[in-house]
């Protein structure tokens, strides 16, 4: 099979149509401002292919400048919607100077120069520079947010882009050696080849950029599923998770664990004289509270209802019974009376520590609990140890 360079960009054509619509498809779903942008930018890719590969029945100049002009702003595209992904400033002015620049010079290299026979290599080259300049971008977006986050959200995305650099340097790097001769209708199996190449990149960025919007999705989910939507404190589920983890350490390292339980006092009260609303304030104002309270390393979480939880790993009991004095000195109002009066809740806290006794799962919550239970009896707004 001979392979041309109108089929090679007819292929790559539509992979970047594929592309198009499958995340035309996902902006209709899900509203992100990125996926309209990925959507267009394909969509400018294919037609910039088809007025290249038409050259002949669109005037060459016009094919020429216009198929270049319209692929370079789908580039653009791609970067600016990885920009609003990354929620992150896209950089207009840079994007419009390279772009300008870029065809103006394929411009000229399309009617000034001395060498017509030159002509085609070198505009390959600028055209060539300009996705190597509009790719390396995404690779330090991604690489940058991956340093941040400690992961990297998609490596397939960051694979497609090192690819598109190392493709676009690669083609710039052999026609500065040997310029590609002649119109698109003459023998280029090297370009055809490379044509084909970008059509396999464009594939796999395309899954690159639908998987970045996906793990950001279960990103979202996970986050959500994890903490307490009233107070955004971390829910029992992270709790019990990351507790497990706290009791493997404390262990190994024969540190010391405490763990308290704290539970508002008369909350149903709260509820039934100043109305839920109050009630909820009174835990956000808590879980504020709390969030506030904490040292580094220090896991606090809301259990359930009006009950929390602090783990405090490397606490000893003496430590961990003055954090406990302090929380029960924490001010916590959550509105005003009829009168202007303040209005507020009190704790009691229940303490314990991780015993290397404590073989069942919730052996030490349950005796944080206990102790808990003891400081209700004995009055509340104060802390019980356990034996
Ligand atoms: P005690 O001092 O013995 O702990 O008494 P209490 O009234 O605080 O305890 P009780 O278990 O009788 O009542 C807890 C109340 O907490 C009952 C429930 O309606 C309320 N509650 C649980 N979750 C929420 C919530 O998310 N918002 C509000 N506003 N109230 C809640
Ligand atoms: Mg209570
Ligand atoms: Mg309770």
């Amino acid at each position: 099979m001979q392979l041309d360079m109108p089929t090679a960009l007819l292929f790559t054509a539509m992979v970047s149509l594929v592309n198009a619509a499958a995340m035309s498809l996902l902006a209709l779903r899900d509203r992100s401002l990125y996926l309209r942008d990925w959507a267009i930018s394909f969509a400018l890719i294919v037609v910039g292919l088809a007025v290249i590969g038409l050259r002949g029945i669109v005037p060459p100049l016009a094919s020429i400048f216009f198929g270049n002009a319209l692929a370079a702003l789908g580039a653009a595209g791609i970067f600016a919607g990885l920009c609003r992904f990354m929620q992150r400033p896209v950089p207009w002015v840079f994007l419009g100077v390279i772009i300008g620049v870029s065809l103006a010079a394929i411009g000229w290299f399309s009617v000034g120069v001395d060498d017509p026979a030159a002509q085609l290599g070198r505009r390959v080259m600028v055209f060539s520079a300009l996705i190597a300049l509009l790719s390396a971008p995404c690779v330090w977006l991604i690489v940058s947010h991956a340093r941040r986050e400690g992961t990297v959200l998609s490596v397939m995305a960051l694979v497609a882009e090192l690819l598109l650099v190392g493709l676009s340097l690669l083609r710039v790097a052999v026609n500065a050696v040997a310029p590609a001769q002649g119109g698109l209708e003459s023998d280029h199996t090297r370009e055809v080849l490379f044509v084909m190449a970008f059509g396999l990149t464009h594939l796999l960025q395309g899954y690159g950029l639908v998987s970045l919007h996906v793990s950001q999705l279960l990103r979202r989910v996970a986050a959500q599923a994890n903490t307490d939507a009233l107070t955004g404190l971390p829910n029992r589920r992270t709790f019990e998770d990351t507790w497990r983890r706290m009791v493997q350490r404390a262990d190994r390292d024969k540190s010391p664990l405490a763990l308290m339980v704290m539970d508002i006092d008369h909350f149903k009260r709260v509820n039934d004289t100043h109305g839920h609303a109050a009630g909820d304030e009174a835990l956000r104002v808590l879980g504020w509270a709390l969030k506030n309270h904490l040292r580094p390393g220090d896991l606090c979480a809301r259990l359930g209802g009006e009950e929390f939880v602090l783990a405090m790993p490397g606490a000893t009991p003496a430590v961990a019974r003055m954090r406990a004095e302090e929380l029960l000195k924490m001010p916590l109002m959550y509105g005003e009376d009829g009168g202007g009066e303040p209005l507020a809740v009190t704790l009691s806290v229940g303490l314990t520590d991780w015993r290397a006794s404590d073989t069942a799962p919730h052996a030490t919550i349950a005796r944080a609990d206990a102790a808990l239970y003891e400081a209700k009896r004995d009055g509340r707004h104060r802390v019980s140890v356990a034996a």
